[in-house]
């Protein structure tokens, strides 16, 4: 950093020497403007006192009353309007004053002086001159200080005369002069901010300077020039209309008085001090700023660093002591969780729950297996680690193959877990047990399966309930065969196994003959035992893959499947028959009439039952114990079964 500054403070004193000149040069070319404007300003002053006599010659009345109290009162009146005239004359051609008007400051209000007052001023040089002049030419003086009586005024009064001479009908009548209060124009001249403005005559003397040192030293006998101001560029400034110096700006003003008066502007040196002073501060500024700016810089990239080397060691070591910690109750956590392990594996010994843990080959070899296998399967665990029997053993050979197709089923799906339907099992004893098998399906890395993992529960004290209460729920209580809800549930299998396999069908409606007639002679028990005994009749008149149920009442319905109508009609007679010569409890005879039906296509199962209740309506009608069917009857040979 202290590389940095010096290097900025190399930089910063170089900028500033440039400047410095630079400074200086814009400020030459700065004065030659300024010699214009305050040239024009001298210009302007002068020209409107030349204006005033310009009028004057050129006014009639004037002309008119030149010798009477008019001609005084306009000469009066003209000077009135131009502040600037300390004396306006009209001498005549002999070089008498005829009128003049005084003025004792600038811009006090001029007066008449009396005739007896005025004086022949023909052997004064600026009459002399003036008269050799042609109409509308004009004479100007040196610039001078006033004279009274031959001394210089005191104070000192700048003055310049104008004069030009007066004609009257083309003839010379002497001449108009003007003597012009300088003072004013002089000081508005030289003042300026940024220059010291001098006025030199052509020898080099200072007619006028800011300082108002040297002010005409020419008429004081002060031998001051301008060598004095200017140095060794004195003599190019006399000898030259214009000249540009390091810190000065020299011009030859308008006035052609003989003078050749120049106006030397001079760069002050105040000034100059001023406004390297200002850039100065500006560039000690600048250097405060950058200072500013690079000390926070300078802090971020050396001191922060280290700070921040500090802060991350002490995080660093946070860290290690968080990570310790989280370490040492990892390890913790991990003897909780063996502990925990063993905790669940007995939990698993003390319940029904097995937990089973195959590997995915062809038998289901097992990997290993919770204590609890033993109340469930009868075998140790041992048993299976060891090899001596095999899961898939264990499985009853009619779920075998349910049970595998699930497994690989749930492994094209690519699951990780799935559910079994309820199976079987064989225990060691040969016993059945029902259970859920819930197993997730264990992958590596590569998503190659490496185990089952099984939660195995024992459900069959469920199953046999639920069994049970599926058997009550299609049971007939009074009859033991299957109810109505049971025989609609089969009727809606034949329908569909027709209409979609084209597996024929058949059904009885058969029912029981003045059936009401015997609850009335011998009781509604007796009733009741009749129609338990029919039904076991019936039920054990059947073939294998029929069905028969309680249709309602002393009514009953037998499904034929695979039966044609003439088969159905043959078995209907064999069951009518039985009926007829079995020897019943209590009431020994009873009959029944038959309705037979068989699927045909369009019909819908209401169709069906309505065809079979319809033919049994006619069985009835035509004298009861009789087959009836309203269908048409295809002769196609007997099946031995019907006969
Ligand atoms: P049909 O020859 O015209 O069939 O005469 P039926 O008397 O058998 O017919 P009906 O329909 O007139 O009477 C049926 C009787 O069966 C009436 C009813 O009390 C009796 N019944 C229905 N269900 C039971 C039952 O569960 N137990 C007993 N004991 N009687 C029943
Ligand atoms: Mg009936
Ligand atoms: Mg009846």
């Amino acid at each position: 950093m202290f590389y940095g500054l010096v290097l900025l403070l190399i930089a910063q004193s170089i900028i500033f020497l440039k400047h410095k000149k630079d400074i200086q040069k814009i400020n030459i070319q700065k004065a030659s403007e300024k010699f214009i404007e305050r040239d024009n300003y001298f210009k302007s002053y002068i020209e409107d006192v030349k204006l005033k006599l310009f009028t004057i010659q050129n006014s009639a009345i004037f002309q008119e009353h030149i010798h009477d109290k008019t001609g005084k009162l306009f000469l009066l009146d003209i000077t009135n309007t131009a502040k600037n005239i300390m004396q306006l004359r009209y001498i005549d051609a002999n070089g008498m004053e005829k009128i003049r008007v005084q003025r004792d400051t600038y811009g006090s209000k001029p007066y008449l002086i009396k005739d007896d007052q005025l004086q022949n001023k023909k052997n004064r040089y600026y009459f002399q001159e003036i008269m050799k002049l042609k109409e509308g030419q004009f004479w100007y003086s040196k610039l001078d200080l006033n004279m009274e009586h031959g001394k210089i005024e005191l104070p000192r009064k700048p003055v310049l005369r104008v004069g030009t001479p007066l004609f009257h009908n083309g003839k010379k009548v002497g001449i108009l002069i003007v003597n012009i209060f300088m003072k004013k124009i002089l000081n508005d001249i030289v003042n300026t901010p940024l220059f010291d403005i001098y006025l030199i005559d052509k020898d080099g003397y200072i007619l006028t300077d800011p300082h108002k040192k040297s002010c005409w030293n020419r008429y004081l006998g002060t031998s001051q020039s301008i060598n004095e101001c200017f140095d060794q560029n004195t003599k190019d400034i006399v000898s030259k209309s214009e000249l540009k110096g390091e810190n000065f700006y020299s011009k030859k003003i308008f006035l052609n008085n003989g003078e050749d008066i120049r106006m030397v502007l001079q760069l002050k040196d105040e000034y100059i001090e001023d406004a390297i002073e200002e850039e100065f501060y500006k560039l000690l500024f600048i250097m405060l700023v950058v200072i500013l700016i690079s000390f926070p810089f300078s802090y971020f990239v050396s001191i922060r660093p280290s700070r921040l080397k500090d802060k991350v060691d002490t995080e660093i070591k946070e860290k290690t002591k968080e990570l310790q910690e989280i370490n040492e109750n990892l390890e913790k956590k991990i003897k909780e969780r063996t502990k925990e392990q063993d905790i669940l594996l007995s939990l698993f010994d003390l319940s029904d729950a097995v937990l089973f843990k195959w590997n995915n080959d062809e038998n289901w070899t097992v990997n290993s297996v919770s204590k609890s296998v033993e109340s469930l399967l009868e075998y140790t665990p041992q048993e299976f680690i060891n090899g001596k029997i095999v899961y898939a053993h264990c499985i009853h050979h009619d779920d075998l193959q349910l049970v595998m197709d699930e497994v690989t089923q749930a492994i094209n799906e690519k699951k990780y877990f799935f559910k079994h339907e309820p199976y079987r099992v064989i225990t060691k004893s040969n016993k059945v047990k029902w259970i859920l098998d819930n197993t997730v399906i264990v992958r590596d890395e590569n998503d190659n399966i490496t185990n089952l993992v099984g939660y195995l529960t024992d459900i069959t004290a469920l199953k046999t309930n639920e069994l049970k209460l599926k058997n009550l729920s299609i049971t007939d209580q009074l009859t033991k065969i299957h109810n109505r809800m049971y025989i609609d549930e089969m009727l809606q299998n034949q329908y569909y196994r027709f209409h979609r396999n084209q597996e024929i069908s058949s059904i009885i409606l058969l029912d029981i003959d003045f059936f009401k007639s015997i609850n009335d002679k011998y009781g509604h028990l007796i009733g009741d035992m009749v129609l338990v005994e029919f039904a076991t009749l019936l039920k054990s008149s059947i073939r294998k893959g029929d069905t028969v149920g309680r249709w309602g009442g002393e009514e009953f319905l037998i499904i034929l499947p695979h039966a044609n109508l003439q088969q159905a009609l043959k078995f209907a007679q064999k069951i009518r028959k039985t009926i007829e010569n079995n020897i019943f409890t209590t009431i020994k005879h009873i009959t029944a009439s038959f309705g037979v039906a068989t699927f045909e296509k369009g019909m819908s199962i209401e169709n069906l039952i309505d065809t079979a209740d319809k033919a049994l309506y006619l069985s009835k009608e035509n004298g009861r114990n009789k087959v009836t069917t309203i269908q048409e009857v295809k002769d196609s040979g007997l099946d031995d079964d019907y006969k």
